[in-house]
């Protein structure tokens, strides 16, 4: 395996108390609403799995899997939808949940996807947040943490499908972030 340096940015400590305050903030928005969250894989699902254990509210959890077309690591905004929800959303207050929004191509897409399905309200839950790389323009209403523009890892994020199993976000080498 290719050798990679990596630089703690965000401790586990600091994770779990953002993911506690962000699960006790959507407890108190959507109660007696049975929210469905919609995670986006595979990234989200380790964010998505400890945050729901702080919504104590009754919820449902879905998934939505998709893959964008363009080089391995920058979304074109061409997506491709892989696993669609199980759950018929019409009607019902959902919330996505997302590890990281960069560019928001690829949120974009699915949330316009989402809208045609007339849900009765659509929110969205990121744990990192690089605005600065914004491409399209979409509201997020609960956001983690804003991050500088470095390729991270760590807590469901991968490169090349390693490191999702860090409990903490790391960023990469200089020269690996330069080239993303
Ligand atoms: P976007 O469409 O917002 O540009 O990118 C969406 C997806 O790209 C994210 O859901 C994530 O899978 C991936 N991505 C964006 N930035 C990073 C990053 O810094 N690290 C990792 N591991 N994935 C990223």
């Amino acid at each position: 395996m290719e050798k990679i340096e990596l630089k703690k940015i965000i401790p586990q400590w600091k994770v779990k108390s953002k993911v506690k305050k962000l699960g006790r903030k959507i407890a108190k928005d959507y109660k007696d609403k049975n929210p469905i969250l919609v995670g986006i894989l595979k990234g989200s699902f380790v964010f998505l799995s400890d945050l729901m254990r702080q919504i104590k509210i009754p919820h449902e959890v879905d998934f939505i899997s998709v893959a964008s077309y363009g080089s391995e690591k920058k979304a074109s905004g061409v997506v491709r939808l892989l696993k669609d929800l199980s759950s018929n959303i019409e009607g019902r207050d959902v919330i996505i949940v997302e590890d990281i929004v960069d560019t928001g191509l690829t949120l974009n897409y699915i949330r316009q996807n989402l809208l045609t399905r007339k849900p009765k309200s659509l929110e969205i839950v990121t744990l990192l947040d690089k605005k600065q790389r914004r491409k399209a323009k979409i509201p997020i209403k609960y956001i983690g943490f804003r991050i500088a523009n470095n390729f991270v890892v760590g807590y469901g994020l991968d490169y090349n499908e390693n490191y999702r199993n860090l409990p903490y976000i790391a960023k990469m080498d200089e020269k690996k972030s330069k080239a993303w």
